[in-house]
C-alpha cells in the first residue's frame, strides 16, 4: 500500500499536488497555482493561472494586476485534473482559505495561515476532519498565547484618551492586520475619523468593495498637525519611523502584531505601545485545531515546527516537517 499522501509532494518552494498538476502557494511562478491568501509569502505574481478565493484574487490584482485563473468560493467543489479541490474559510485574512484536496479516497487540507480568534473582516475557521492536515506554526512554540483583542484595543484608546496632545501611530500590515485593527476600533465604540498611510489606502477601499465597512477613513498625508493631536493613524510598519512620521504631532508609536509578544521586537522598532494583535493561532489554538482536525498525520511548515513535532509525538500523531522556503512574517 502507498504510504498516506503519496501524491502530495513538498518540494521548498511549495507544494505540488501532482494529480491535479497544480501547486500550492508556490514561491516561483508556476502554470498553474492553488493560492489559499493574498500575503505575498503566499500569492505571487506571474502564475499561469491562479485558483483561488474572489476576495483573493481581487487583492492579487490590486497587488499585481489582473490574474488570469479561476475564483472559487467557499464551499464550492471544483474537479483539477484527478483531484477534486474545494476551498473553506481559514479565518486568516479576507478570503483567506484552507484547502482541502480530495484524491484517491483521501482528504489532505492545507491549512495556509490560519487563526482561530474571532475576526470582524472576515469568515471564521472551518475545521474539516482529514486525513492529513498541514499546518502553519508560525508561533508554534508555547510561550506564544495571545491575549485577549478587546483588551489590547483597550490599552490603545486609553493610550490615546490620556495624551489628547499627542496622536498615536499604529504600524499594521497592509492586507489584514489594518482593517481588522480599524474595526476592532470601531466595535470598541471609536466612530472617530481614523487617519491612514497613503499605502494602505487601495486595500482599505478594496475591503470596503468586498463588504467590509470601516468607517470614515482620511488619508494622513498634508493634514495639518493640530488637526492630527488625539488622532489615530495607522501605517505599514515600515513608516513608524521614517521620515513620514517626523511630521505627527509626538506620535505615540504602536504596532499591532504576534511578534510584540517579545520585548525585543518592540524595542528594534522603537514601539512605545506594543499590541499584541496577530492573525496566526498561538500554541493553544494550534494545538486545539489538531485535536479537532484529528488527522492521522501532521504535515508542518512555516515557522518553529520542532516544538509541534515533539507535541504530536508525544499525542501518538504521526508528524512530519516540511522544508518550504520564502516565508516571511508580512503577516503576523
Ligand atoms: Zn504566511
Ligand atoms: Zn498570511
Amino acid at each position: 500500500m502507498p504510504r498516506l499522501g503519496s501524491w502530495i509532494e513538498p518540494f521548498p518552494d511549495g507544494i505540488y499536488v501532482r494529480p491535479a498538476d497544480a501547486w500550492i502557494d508556490p514561491a516561483q511562478p508556476k502554470p498553474r497555482a492553488l493560492v489559499t491568501h493574498g500575503h505575498g509569502d503566499h500569492a505571487r505574481g506571474g502564475h499561469g493561472e491562479v485558483f483561488a478565493t474572489p476576495e483573493t484574487l481581487a487583492i492579487m490584482g490590486v497587488r499585481y494586476g489582473e490574474q488570469s485563473g479561476r475564483p472559487v468560493a467557499y464551499g464550492q467543489s471544483m474537479r483539477v485534473g484527478e483531484v477534486d479541490v474545494s476551498f473553506v474559510p481559514a479565518g486568516h485574512v479576507l478570503g483567506s482559505a484552507q484547502i482541502v484536496l480530495e484524491h484517491d479516497g483521501e482528504r489532505v487540507v492545507v491549512s495556509g495561515d490560519y487563526k482561530r480568534r474571532p475576526d470582524p473582516t472576515c469568515a471564521p475557521f472551518d475545521v474539516t476532519p482529514c486525513d492529513i492536515f498541514v499546518t502553519e506554526a508560525t508561533f508554534g512554540l508555547p510561550v506564544f498565547k495571545h491575549p485577549d483583542t478587546g483588551s489590547e484595543i483597550d490599552r490603545l484608546l486609553h493610550r490615546l484618551h490620556a495624551e489628547p496632545e499627542r496622536c498615536v501611530l499604529v504600524g499594521a500590515y497592509a492586507l489584514g492586520k489594518a482593517q481588522r485593527v480599524i474595526m476592532e476600533l470601531r466595535g470598541r465604540g471609536h466612530d472617530e475619523p481614523i487617519y491612514i498611510h497613503g499605502a494602505l489606502e487601495r486595500l482599505c477601499c478594496l475591503y470596503e468593495e468586498l463588504g467590509v465597512p470601516l468607517g470614515e477613513l482620511r488619508l494622513a498625508t498634508g493634514v495639518p498637525k493640530a488637526e492630527l493631536r488625539g488622532r489615530i493613524i495607522l501605517c505599514p510598519p515600515g513608516a513608524l519611523n521614517d521620515r513620514w512620521s517626523r511630521r505627527l504631532p509626538e506620535p505615540i508609536t504602536a504596532m499591532a502584531s504576534g511578534w510584540m509578544r517579545i520585548r525585543q521586537r518592540a524595542r528594534q522598532r522603537n514601539v512605545e505601545l506594543p499590541l499584541v494583535i496577530s492573525d496566526h493561532a498561538d500554541w493553544d489554538e494550534l494545538t486545539q485545531t489538531i485535536r479537532e482536525v484529528a488527522p492521522k498525520e501532521v504535515w508542518i511548515t512555516h515557522g518553529r515546527e520542532e516544538a509541534l513535532m515533539h507535541w504530536c509525538q508525544l499525542h501518538q500523531i504521526k508528524a512530519r516537517e516540511l522544508n518550504l522556503v520564502g516565508y516571511e512574517d508580512e503577516d503576523d
